[in-house]
């Protein structure tokens, strides 16, 4: 695990860095934004400590543009400005969370294995849909509902991912036919209604929570209700 810290207090840096290093994480300092930068482009992170009064480029806009090249890399803001205008605003340049100096080593520690805890989880999710039990591996085309695998035709298939990319959604057949089948009217609709069936066989067919619901007169909608 390789951590980048940007700070420009050099007492402040040393000591983030060497409590990394004891918890056997690998750091290296930038002590400005440029130097940042550069350090950000040549080499890869696992996480950035960023200080937001840095000279040269502010930690602020850095978060910006490591959010802009790397959305994936979690982004922990170091600043002795506690108030909630300043945390809004490193939020708001993407930072995922926000520790007041001074603080003890150990509080940043803490942030930190969440932080890296929380970005490998979404990794590992990779490219897949979820709703509760079940997944759709966009890669694999396939489907898993808690343990049982389900096989789906190339059509299921699509059908599923779009009732997972619009949860929550009441969704008519002629929206599902336009998405899903590529057609835009007229397209016998109880063509869907039978997919739709096929589909429920397979994914909610004995199980307790049902995923896929009719809403009668309107068509249908997805997720747990
Ligand atoms: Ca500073």
């Amino acid at each position: 695990m390789k951590i980048l810290i940007v700070e420009d207090e050099l007492k402040v840096a040393a000591f983030i860095k060497k409590g990394l290093e004891e918890n056997s994480y690998e750091a290296e300092i930038a002590y400005d934004g440029l130097t940042a930068e550069k350090l950000f482009q040549q080499n890869k992170y696992d996480l950035i400590i960023l200080d937001i009064i840095l000279p040269g480029t502010g930690g602020i806009q850095l978060c910006r543009k490591i959010k802009d090249r790397s959305p994936g890399l979690p982004v922990l803001m170091l600043t002795a400005l506690g108030t909630t205008d300043d945390k809004l605003a490193g939020f708001d340049a993407g930072a995922n969370d926000y520790l007041v100096k001074p603080f003890e080593f150990r509080e940043l520690l803490a942030r930190v294995k969440v932080l890296i805890r929380t970005a490998e989880q979404h990794l590992e999710a990779g490219n897949k849909l979820v709703a509760g039990d079940l997944e759709l591996d966009l890669d694999k085309k396939s489907a898993r509902r808690g343990d049982t695998y389900v096989d789906l035709t190339a059509k299921e298939f699509s059908l599923l991912e779009y009732f997972m990319r619009n949860p929550g959604r009441v969704l008519s057949r002629n929206d599902i036919a336009e998405k899903v089948w590529d057609v835009s009217f007229d397209f016998g609709t109880n063509v869907v209604d039978v997919y739709v069936n096929f589909l429920r066989k397979k994914i909610d067919k004995g199980f307790d929570r049902k995923l896929i619901h009719t809403k009668v007169g309107f068509g249908y909608i997805f997720g747990e209700l």
